[in-house]
């Protein structure tokens, strides 16, 4: 590959999917160029004092489509984002929408900052400012624009951000849907912290549920015992590694951070790597495995399943040629460049892409911002009232002269929690969008892979909601 495949950038690499899914379809001329484009970004500098001394920062939210409000995506904290990155994070958040079902536009915000520069006291008056900024211009409201956790935030900011606008905007009732994965004490809903993780393995429990997609991909059998790669041991890397370790049986053999990786046929015990982490700051050190120096090396190494969770383009054209693993699942934005995937489908390897593969977040995001309009959480009025007719039920079976076994008497009179009601919903919506993503794939001559699938699916709904809303022609 020559080195200009390289230089494409992120947002540059998201278009030319783009474009090629679009050609499969039958829209409108002109229509698929306007979905494409970002339809606004408001960049903003602002200064904060720190310890005496006036520091500037710059950030930027970009809205990429508005046909459903709010438009809604993380915001990023990183020293290396820029406005083309916060653009196409935009847009694929309008795609990973639409595939999904949430009815949101997509938009992404991302401010120049390294976190760990600064601490909690800066922190908070630094997303606090950005924040107020974002208000000013509607660019965070609960009706237009909500904003959630990316690289670099979480449940702390969302707090902050929250509390910013409910000062900012009194009155407004609604004021803690201007963003979500704020902390359960806050608003937020529980189980949207391990959300995109969870959505991971719903995906790839639901791709191994259809024998024909895990042939193609050159497999067999379940999610048990397969060993697997995890690249980023952040929010979504390690709840993704954890639950797959746990609940499925899977083999994490190996674990890529930012000072290098671990590795070990045998499989690690995900929370005490995650303890150790936590302690130590990196994977170095750790006794219960390899240390490799140079981690990105261990993307190459012999495994069924790769997954991605930290940055973007870590899978592209210079590494794609030497990756084992039949199957890689996008569970950062972007992680595998065109070029790269190029490289990885001539040799066979199946891609479940980004924009369905890390759509947990935004799905359990959609669930916080009804808990927040409703202003009531899921169960409270339906969670006792289902134990008493389960009851009933248990009851029955018995004075007819059945026996229902103790050991399952307490499961079936329980009433959902809310946790269970967001994991049903959760599992609901992965599982569907496979379906409709996978059936596209199988019947479309044109169509060759999940990711041109997956990105005709969002855009044809997109073009439906503006044909159909009348904006265009
Ligand atoms: N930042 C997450 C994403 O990229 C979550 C977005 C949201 O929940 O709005 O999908």
């Amino acid at each position: 590959m020559s080195s200009t495949h390289e230089e494409k950038s992120f947002r540059e690499n998201v278009n030319l999917t783009f474009d090629i899914a679009a050609s499969t379809l039958d829209i409108p001329e002109g229509l698929g160029y306007y979905i494409k484009g970002v339809n606004n970004v408001y960049q903003v500098r602002f200064p904060v004092k720190i310890n005496g001394k006036v520091e500037s920062f710059i950030g930027w939210r970009a809205v990429h489509s508005d046909h459903r409000l709010p438009a809604k995506g993380g915001i990023r904290f990183s020293s290396m984002v820029n406005q083309d990155e916060v653009e196409a994070l935009a847009a694929l958040m309008s795609y990973k929408c639409a595939l999904v079902n949430v009815p949101f536009g997509g938009s992404k915000g991302g401010l120049v900052i390294n976190p760990k520069d600064y601490d909690e006291e800066a922190m908070e008056k630094i997303t606090r400012r950005f924040a107020f900024e974002l208000i000013r211009k509607d660019y965070i409201n609960p009706a237009i624009n909500v904003p959630a956790p990316d690289m670099g935030t979480g449940a702390r900011e969302m707090a902050w951000i929250a509390s910013t606008y409910a000062a900012q905007k009194t009155g407004d009732v609604n004021h803690l849907g201007c963003v979500t994965g704020k902390p359960v004490s806050q608003g937020g809903i529980r189980g949207r912290t391990e959300a995109t993780g969870r959505g991971v393995v719903f995906g790839l429990r639901e791709f191994f549920r259809h024998p024909e997609d895990v042939k193609e991909a050159g497999l067999e059998g379940s999610l048990e015992g397969k060993r697997v790669i995890v690249q980023g041991l952040g929010n979504v890397g390690y709840h993704t590694a954890k639950i797959l370790q746990e609940e499925d049986g899977a083999k994490i053999i190996g674990l890529i951070e930012w000072d290098g990786a671990i590795t070990n046929p045998d499989g690690f015990d995900i929370e005490d790597v995650a303890e150790y982490k936590k302690n130590i700051g990196g994977l170095r050190g750790y006794p219960k495995g390899t240390f490799v120096d140079e981690g990105a090396k261990v993307l190459e190494q012999e495994c069924d399943i790769i997954i991605p969770a930290a940055m973007e383009g870590v899978i592209n054209a210079r590494n794609a040629t030497h990756i084992k693993a039949k199957l890689i699942a996008e569970a950062a934005n972007g992680p595998v460049t065109f070029d790269g995937e190029m490289i990885l489908r001539e040799k066979g390897t199946v891609m479940i892409p980004d924009i369905y593969m890390n759509a947990g977040g935004v799905v359990v995001s959609y669930f916080e911002w009804i808990k927040n309009l409703s202003h009531i959480r899921f169960g409270r009025m339906t969670r006792r009232w289902e134990e008493s007719q389960n009851d009933l039920l248990i009851q029955a079976i018995e004075k007819s002269g059945g026996k229902v076994p103790d050991s399952l008497k307490a499961k079936l009179r329980q009433g959902a929690s809310e946790l269970e009601l967001v994991r049903s919903g959760l599992d609901d919506s992965m599982r569907e969008a496979f379906q409709s993503m996978r059936e596209f794939y199988w019947t479309n001559d044109k169509v060759h892979s999940y990711r041109i699938a997956a990105m005709a699916l969002s855009i044809e709904k997109i073009a439906t909601s503006y044909l159909e809303m009348g904006v265009y022609p």
